[in-house]
């Protein structure tokens, strides 16, 4: 089945179908996830950019001359849920799971903005989550709120089972965010909380009711609002349930994709020969970047969680050269390079094959 999106005759809501994880790559998806909304953001200087950058990704080119086109941050490295899927609710040991900097606490605002500052001016979008619950940084208004006077596409994915204040709902709605992906994996208690330990189907449902009405009002706000449902074997006849509860709620899209534990665990970790996954390359080394909550720069997301070093801190991105730090030099190498060894780490990534 190929990535489509379709849309009822009745029903306003979009039901975005993510197709069949092995052939459709993360990157793609990604893409068609997030262009109609992104486009908004292009200048002529992004565009200048982007198009080396996608040359040099093309042609693969282990030094660069463009810089990011979006990031990821954690801005939060905790979280009030424990789904077996996530580094921090699944089957890993809690120390593995659990990297020095996450017992920092969340992201300060400060540091935000100084690890933003080199990377802004390329930036289409910015995802503002990693591992953990974004919104229990009580900083995260003011982030969205300084990427959006900066002309930079905004993404949260959150569990919204928390307990909002109206105050709260209210900044979500008035920061300037473009899109909330709310992660709903089911039409019931019982089955959503299967996966969403610990969450609380009623009230992620009554906090989308309160947003959907304060929206409805205040027509200027840029927020769309996309439910992702998460298919299990256990969940998959509860489809029709979930595009009901969509068009009821009134949400702008309805994702739903192959619930996977994306690689937390051993056993679910894809094996794809060496020469296939050069093939398909991984465009987070090229296109992208990734920032910890304690503003350091990683290689890409996956290799932070497993295990590849940092390659310093995003605030000397430029001053240090970091773009083509010597660790992701050779990383790109070894994806154009066919005498370059795959890294350990990358050999097992479920970036290169599928989406999140
Ligand atoms: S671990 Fe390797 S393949 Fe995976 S995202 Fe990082 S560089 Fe790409």
């Amino acid at each position: 089945m190929n990535l489509w999106i379709a849309q009822s005759k009745k029903c306003k809501t979009r039901v975005f179908l993510s197709g069949d994880l092995k052939t459709t790559s993360s990157f793609l998806f990604q893409i068609r996830r997030a262009l109609p909304i992104t486009l908004k953001h292009l200048t002529f200087k992004k565009l200048l950019n982007a198009s080396v950058c996608l040359f040099e990704m093309v042609t693969k080119r282990s030094v660069l001359h463009s810089d990011p086109l979006y990031l990821r941050i954690e801005v939060c490295p905790y979280c009030n849920l424990r789904c077996p899927g996530c580094m921090l609710g699944g089957t890993r040991e809690v120390s593995e799971s659990n990297p020095g900097h996450r017992l920092e606490g969340a992201m300060k605002y400060i540091l935000f903005e100084e690890s933003l500052r080199d990377f802004v001016p390329s930036l289409f979008r910015v995802w503002l989550y990693d591992e953990g619950e974004p919104f229990l940084n009580g900083e995260i208004y003011d982030m969205i709120h300084f990427l959006s006077a900066n002309n930079v596409g905004t993404c949260v994915s959150t569990n919204f089972s928390l307990k909002f204040s109206d105050e709260t709902i209210e900044k979500i709605a008035d920061c300037g965010l473009e899109h909330l992906i709310v992660a709903l994996d089911g039409s019931t208690q019982e089955s959503y909380s299967r996966y969403r330990r610990g969450g609380d189907f009623n009230l992620v449902i009554s906090n989308i009711r309160r947003l959907q009405s304060l929206l409805s009002e205040k027509k200027s706000s840029p927020l769309k609002i996309e439910i992702q449902f998460l298919e299990f074997e256990y969940n998959k006849e509860e489809r029709g349930a979930m595009r009901k509860l969509a068009k009821e709620l009134g949400v702008w899209r309805l994702t739903i994709m192959e619930g996977c534990s994306c690689g937390a665990d051993e056993e679910s970790r894809p094996d794809l020969p060496e020469d296939e996954r050069r093939d398909k390359r991984c465009y987070e080394i090229w296109l992208g970047a990734t920032i910890n909550s304690i503003g350091e720069l990683g290689t890409c997301d996956y290799g932070e969680d497993f295990g590849i070093p940092n390659i310093g801190f995003a605030k000397d991105y430029k001053s240090e050269g970091l773009r083509n730090h010597p660790a992701i030099i050779q990383l790109r190498k070894s994806f154009g390079n066919n005498s370059v060894p795959l890294n350990d780490i990358c050999k097992q990534c479920h970036w290169t094959i599928k989406k999140r």
